[in-house]
């Protein structure tokens, strides 16, 4: 490992939510395909279902929505919160998950900015009139008004399969800084944490994998610790921040 890190950039994606029982069928377990009420996750969370069908895309999200706030933020979420809390130097931390898990682990310690939703919120809805993100917590499926335009154009603020993830200019940028790239609770092997560390590994950065079990990926990173995330990560975590 470098011996001097500043600039972290950390990618969080199902392994770190699935431990707080949130379930983000992003892929199906055992590499069959998700399933919700007879129908392929991929086949309603995009744009053509939405324009399809929007009643059962809203219906999809709305229980979603719901379900994410019953949830809890685990321990390698608190970890992460404290590690944007105390590290000295530059930190990103992209999250796959577009739940809010994140944010509220990080609340208590009042800190929690340095974090980068690259497939949206669930708590958000966007205005396809007016372009503007609201905080949302309640239903879509009714049409309620947009709350800046009043139009009813709302859809729920996640990037769909088509879509272009957010804010991949800043990603790559934060990349180029970093010192170090750390991928937690994601397979290494498919993007975008292989790009990712692909980037990372040519620009000469430090890679380290914390993840479940190995994957195909594993061999592009430096280093790879295995293992429950609410018990690798404040492990790594702990570590890092004794360092110096
Ligand atoms: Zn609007």
């Amino acid at each position: 490992m470098a011996t001097t890190i500043r600039n972290i950039v950390i990618l969080t994606g199902a392994g770190i939510s699935a431990e707080s029982g949130i379930d983000t069928f992003r892929a199906g377990a055992n590499g069959g395909p998700s399933l919700w009420e007879q129908h392929r996750v991929e086949d309603v969370a995009t744009p053509e279902a939405f324009a399809r069908d929007p009643d059962l895309v809203h219906r999809f999200y709305d229980m979603r929505r719901a379900a994410i706030q019953t949830k809890r933020p685990n321990p390698a979420h608190v970890a992460l919160a404290r590690l944007d809390a105390e590290w000295p130097g530059s930190l990103l931390i992209v999250t796959q998950n577009v739940d809010d898990l994140h944010e509220r682990a990080g609340a208590p310690l009042g800190h929690n900015q340095r974090l980068l939703h690259m497939h949206g919120e669930h708590l958000k809805a966007w205005c396809t009139s007016c372009d503007i993100r609201s905080p949302w917590r309640k239903e879509l499926s009714s049409r309620p008004p947009c709350p800046v335009c009043g139009a009813r154009g709302l859809r729920p603020d996640v990037v769909w399969f088509g879509e272009m993830p957010y804010r991949m200019g800043d990603i790559y940028a934060a990349l180029r800084e970093a010192d170090l790239f750390v991928s937690i609770g994601t397979s290494g092997a498919v993007y975008p944490a292989a790009g990712f560390v692909q980037n990372a590994v040519e620009l000469g950065v430090h890679t380290l994998e914390l993840n479940l079990e190995e994957s195909q990926g594993s061999r592009m990173f430096h280093e790879t610790r295995l293992g429950v995330a609410s018990e690798v990560v404040p492990t790594w975590v702990d570590e890092i921040l004794g360092r110096d």
